[in-house]
């Protein structure tokens, strides 16, 4: 409905701009058209009287024999002879000439035509002006020229065109400019028409897709409005990435709960096996104290998962609840490097190597975890008398924290896919792990507006970097 509205306005503002564009356009060219076939119509009632001008003439005496041999016309005139010779034209391109004399008196037509010679007897003869008479509706344009030629002293020659002979030319020229301007006119709606038709299908198209997708919940649909690269694709392009981007996500956390449920359900189905073997069948102080530890890792495992989702929520909504403050990098490694270095744990052992005051902007809480699962991994993933080495350093206004341990370390093609959510090279390398650390270590990385860099071979160690800007 909207887009018909649409379609409708555009077509109706554009057929008023182009009506009005079109009227004034055929105004202007019927006023220079009028302008321009009247300029030549003077100029040929002008052109018809110069050029009767020489064929007007005066002779004192004439041989008869003259008279006889040409066509000529001669004519008696004071005490003498007028000859008007035979190219003398009467008639020529709409103009009529007549050979006046204006003795005193009045003037009296002599020779040639004039179609309204009675009503010009009373239009004075002034030589080379154009003069405009109007009579019974039509404009008559009138030129004068006066005959100079020895011993002829009153012989004019006036030229009469209508207007009406221009007016025809007028009026053809508008009748043809109304056809082609109406033509060009109704082709240029209906053309516009169309092409806002097409420029608007897409859009419903669109409005269909997302209606369909809001209705449905159906994130696989897209729109499909053809190849193009018009302004209307590009919105039909944004829309089906938005939608790519859309599904995937959504997968991603269809994925995730599917996993955290998962998890949630091996501790959940211990705690119960544990509490109903404690509660039926032992009477033993021991016994209770054993289940009592089972349920208590087992509830520490969860707790550890929920306040990870809880965080990766946090730290997504970017919801303000970590505040960044300018804080000593170096301080807080060593400080967990020492604590961790007390873990006795496959005989590893923990050195710790950080360049002093290495300053950045950044939240102590997360920071600290992100510390704590690199070094935690590193035991975990390290082998029996192994190393653990931990650095900071500054290189060009930005921070490194290295991990390093030569453990046993992970498959090339595995590298990119260790920092996914959940994801764990071969769970049977470590039960405890619930494959969300290095998810959350790049998701802190990524809130401070640094990155995690790894290196890794198998069987011989890892390291992890990670970069941050300096304060
Ligand atoms: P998990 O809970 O399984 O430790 P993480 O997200 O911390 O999950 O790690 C993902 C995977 O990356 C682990 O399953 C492990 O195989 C591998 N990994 C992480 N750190 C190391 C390391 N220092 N050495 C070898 N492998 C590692």
């Amino acid at each position: 409905m909207k887009g018909r509205s649409i379609r409708t306005r555009v077509t109706l503002w554009f057929s008023v701009s182009l009506i009005i564009v079109v009227l004034l356009s055929f105004i202007s060219f019927m006023i220079v058209s009028r302008t321009v076939v009247e300029k030549t119509t003077l100029n040929i009632l002008r052109d018809a009287v110069e050029n009767n001008l020489d064929e007007v003439e005066f002779h004192d005496e004439i041989i008869n024999d003259e008279m006889d041999q040409d066509s000529d016309y001669y004519m008696k005139y004071s005490d003498g002879w007028l000859e008007i010779d035979d190219d003398f034209l009467s008639s020529v391109n709409g103009v009529y000439c007549a050979v006046y004399d204006v003795s005193p008196g009045c003037p009296e037509l002599i020779y040639g035509e004039n179609p309204i010679a009675d009503i010009t007897k009373a239009c004075e003869f002034s030589n080379r002006d154009l003069q405009k008479i109007v009579t019974d509706g039509v404009e008559y344009h009138i030129y004068d020229r006066k005959v100079r030629s020895e011993g002829l002293k009153n012989v004019w020659i006036r030229g009469v065109i209508s207007d009406e002979q221009n007016a025809g030319d007028v009026h053809t020229i508008a009748e043809i400019t109304i056809i082609i301007l109406i033509a060009i006119l109704i082709i240029a709606i209906l053309g516009g028409n169309i092409i806002a038709g097409r420029m608007l299908n897409p859009i419903s198209s669109i409005t269909k897709a997302a209606s369909k997708i809001s209705r449905g919940n159906d994130l696989k649909e897209r729109i499909d409005i053809g190849e193009g690269k018009d302004e209307v694709h590009e919105l039909a392009d944004s829309f089906n990435k938005m939608m790519e981007r859309l599904e995937v996500a959504f997968a991603d956390e269809q994925q995730f709960t599917s996993d955290v449920s998962h998890e949630l359900r091996t501790p959940i189905s211990v705690i119960m096996a544990q509490s109903e073997f404690a509660l039926e069948n032992s009477n033993k102080e021991d016994d209770y104290i054993d289940a009592l530890e089972t349920v208590k890792r087992q509830a520490g495992k969860m707790s550890k998962l929920v306040n990870d989702m809880l965080t990766f929520a946090r730290l997504g909504r970017n919801s303000g609840v970590y505040e960044k403050i300018k804080m000593n990098l170096s301080e807080v490694v060593e400080s967990i490097s020492e604590d961790m270095a007390l873990i006795e744990e496959k005989g590893i052992k923990l050195e710790c190597e950080a360049e002093p005051d290495v300053f950045v902007n950044g939240n102590r809480e997360l920071l600290s975890r992100l510390i704590v699962n690199l070094i935690g991994n590193a035991y975990k993933y390290g082998k029996d008398e192994g190393h653990i080495w931990v650095k900071v350093k500054v290189a060009e206004g930005k921070a490194y924290l290295t991990v390093e341990d030569d453990g046993i370390g992970i498959a090339e093609d595995e590298i990119p896919k260790i920092s996914k959510r959940m994801y764990q090279v071969d769970s049977s390398r470590n039960d405890k792990g619930s494959g969300l650390g290095l998810y959350m270590v790049k998701e802190i990385a990524e809130f401070h507006g640094g990155r995690i860099m790894v290196e890794s071979r198998l069987n011989h160690g890892s390291k992890f970097i990670f970069e941050i800007s300096t304060f």
